[in-house]
């Protein structure tokens, strides 16, 4: 249930409606607005919404039809903007964040760090927990590699988002990181995203392989019941029958999304296309769909990457894609990388 208060209901008046729904049981979420307060209602109990709705100060009361509630539009009309000091996800300008799928080596993270940076990136991404398929895999270098991502976007000032895979990796990867990244095999552990709700970092949800969009916004849920609001879901492809590409990289998902949630929406055509060739022309389809940022994994040496290297582009393809979302995003009245960067080496 969603309470819409007055434009000219006052903060006494608004309290009051508070204390009498937290008295029947629920739990109430505030989203204050430009023009009006509006007040999520969530948990297991019955209001009697009568009641509520003739009290001082109240607009009107919604029933929120969708089982997901605080990710909801009717909850919040207005999108979330997720703020990391000067980095706005789910404004005008469209966010890049890129880098490696996992850190390997000082070398390997610094000189993908520069790249990234020079062609406009603003967050560097890579895993030092990975998730792999096979156990046998690669695993990441867990602190090391954190020590090596947080150093190196450090040096070329971009923030920093790598993997939680377990609550009890959460805490050294908060020293470290600036976003937590859900991937998609964690996107229905409940635990670690009911933990994570409590956190006061910004997550990074990834759609789950077979998860569906009410499923994923479900997800979404936990984390917000818990108090944290800023979640920034990820398209990264799922499983379907088709076997051309890595994932069937589902773009009617961003549309959708901002149809029915607030949340921002960043998408990882790097997951969905599973082959570097692809990348470039998912990405640009994804920031002319809505899309508020990309995720994209680039490698200084793809070839012999530890993991993902078929879909890690090089970073002059990388560059290169830059200078073309650069002409896209202004054609859906986006921005992407205001400030002038490096003079670029790559030709036609
Ligand atoms: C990754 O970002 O490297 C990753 C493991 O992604 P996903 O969870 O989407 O598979
Ligand atoms: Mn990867």
């Amino acid at each position: 249930m969603v309470v819409v208060m007055e434009e000219r209901a006052t903060e006494a008046q608004i309290e009051k409606v508070v204390a009498s729904l937290v008295e029947a049981g629920m739990d109430v979420h505030r989203s204050t607005g430009v023009n009006r307060t509006v007040l999520g209602v969530v948990g297991a109990h019955k209001v009697d919404s009568a009641l509520i709705s003739v009290m001082d100060g109240v607009h009107e009361v919604l029933r929120i039809t969708e089982p997901y509630k605080l990710a909801s539009r009717t909850f919040k009309p207005e999108g979330t903007v997720v703020v990391i000091d000067d980095v706005r996800i789910g404004g005008d300008e469209v966010i890049v964040m890129a880098g490696p799928c996992s850190a390997e080596t000082e070398e390997q993270v610094f000189t993908t760090a520069a790249a990234v940076k020079k062609a406009g990136a603003k967050i560097l991404r890579g895993g030092a927990f990975k998730p792999r398929s096979s156990p046998y895999s690669f695993q990441g270098l867990g602190e090391v590699g954190l020590q090596m991502l947080r150093r190196a976007a450090d040096a070329h000032n971009l923030k920093l988002i790598s993997e939680v895979m377990d609550i009890n990796q959460m805490e050294l990867i908060a020293k470290y990181c600036d976003i937590f990244q859900v991937g998609a095999r964690n996107m229905q552990n409940y635990t670690l995203l009911r933990e994570l709700g409590h956190a006061r970092k910004p997550v990074l949800l990834k759609r789950g392989i077979s998860a569906t969009i009410e499923e994923w916004l479900l997800s979404a849920e936990y984390i917000l019941a818990g108090g944290n609001n800023d979640v920034i879901l990820c398209e990264r492809g799922i499983r379907t029958f088709e076997t051309a590409t890595r994932n069937t990289f589902d773009i009617s998902a961003i549309p959708v999304v901002k149809k029915l949630s607030h949340l921002p929406i960043v998408a990882d055509p790097s997951h969905g296309a599973g082959r570097r060739d692809m990348v470039a022309q998912l990405a640009r389809a994804a920031v002319a769909a809505g899309a508020d940022g990309l995720i994209i994994e680039v490698h200084n040496d793809p070839d012999h990457a530890l993991s993902d290297g078929a879909q890690s582009m090089f970073p002059v393809q990388f560059d290169r894609l830059m200078a073309e979302l650069r002409i896209i995003a202004p054609a859906i009245g986006r921005s992407i990388c205001l400030e002038p960067v490096a003079r670029r080496g790559w030709s036609r």
